[in-house]
């Protein structure tokens, strides 16, 4: 009978992600209105050991590398944090458990013992409501920030070693493990400096990046650098940076949107940061109109003027 509901911990360098210890934190009371208890998976030790702070079982996959791995037999829900791999991964277990997949929730509840979520559709025109039947597994992803992070409540979980399991029918032909990103993601940025299209060429974020640093100096804070989607189509940034509908969504103190246009795929990215500055040449550039404040300008002149002033501040 499964009676577990597990949240997949995705960690950098065995620290958690923000994303994940957002979920981890909700996920005692989800599971406890469930009538379920909360585990999880994780595949780095460090980062094991630290969700076992959270809840009462841990599984460490000692092998996962890329290989998916099927849910636990007892998986009854499985929450993770938005993110690429969970992208990539969920949908696959759902599949693979017969299982149903809900992706990117802005919301997640319980309603009368049953598990709610919300979501933006058809392009943030309408809102979703959904109703989970408990008959199959639940496999859940939740955006940054839905959730706050708390500290852990000081349980003490058991922690399974385990080996996965290579998955029936899926054969990974190359896999090349990335270096690992000491970067701050754009989830985590208290501050995030995006560029678009009207930085005109992949060398010219180069005063994004010069901004952030700066900034970071300044601030002693965590600022990421984050992009639009045109310029991850163009090949100008990783897809890790983008932010929007089909990107990332951030919820910083700041957020500079520079050189983007600001159409809804973008705006539903950034519903939750706390002030937008927008740089755009365009008076009339839609960002404008959801900006808190607005340079209107060339960013290859505002951006390294903007960064000046703040080193010499
Ligand atoms: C299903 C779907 C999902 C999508 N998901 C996303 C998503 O996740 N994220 C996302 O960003 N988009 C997403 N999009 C695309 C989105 O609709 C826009 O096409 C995209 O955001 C535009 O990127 P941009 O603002 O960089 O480019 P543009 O719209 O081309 O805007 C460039 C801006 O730069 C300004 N500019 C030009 N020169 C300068 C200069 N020298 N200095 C300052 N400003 C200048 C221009 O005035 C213009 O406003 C999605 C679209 C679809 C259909």
């Amino acid at each position: 009978m499964p009676d577990k509901l597990y949240v997949i911990v995705e960690s950098n360098g065995g620290e958690i992600r923000s994303v994940s210890r957002e979920v981890l934190s909700a996920a005692r009371g989800i599971a406890g209105e469930l009538g379920l208890t909360a585990a999880a998976v994780a595949t780095n030790a460090d980062a094991a050991s630290e969700a076992a702070k959270y809840v009462t079982h841990v599984v460490h996959l000692t092998n996962a590398g890329l290989i998916p791995t099927p849910l636990p037999e007892d998986a009854a829900v499985v929450l993770a944090g938005s993110s690429p791999l969970a992208r990539d991964l969920l949908p696959y277990l759902a599949a693979a458990s017969a299982g149903c997949y809900l992706g990117d929730c802005t919301a997640l509840r319980v309603e009368a013992g049953v598990l709610v979520a919300e979501r933006p559709m058809l392009g943030g025109k309408a809102a979703g409501t959904f109703a989970f039947e408990p008959d199959r597994p639940i496999v859940v992803s939740v955006r940054a920030h839905v959730f706050a992070a708390s500290d852990p409540p000081g349980v003490s979980g058991e922690i399974i070693e385990q080996a996965a399991v290579e998955s029936k029918g899926i054969e990974v032909l190359s896999s090349d493990r990335a270096a690992e990103d000491r970067r701050v993601d754009v989830t985590e940025g208290d501050i995030v400096v995006a560029g678009g299209r009207g930085l005109k060429s992949a060398d010219n974020f180069a005063v994004l990046e010069e901004l952030a640093g700066t900034l970071a100096n300044a601030t002693g804070g965590a600022v990421a650098v984050g992009a639009s989607r045109a310029v991850v189509d163009a090949k100008w940034r990783p897809y890790e940076e983008q932010v929007g509908k089909s990107g990332k969504s951030v919820a910083p103190k700041l957020y500079f949107a520079v050189g983007i246009s600001g159409q809804i795929h973008h705006i539903l990215g950034i519903d939750r940061a706390q002030v937008v500055v927008a740089i755009n040449s365009d008076p009339d550039a839609p960002i404008f109109k959801y900006a808190d404040y607005g340079i209107v300008g060339d960013a290859l002149q505002v951006i390294p003027a903007l960064t000046e002033a703040i080193k010499s501040a």
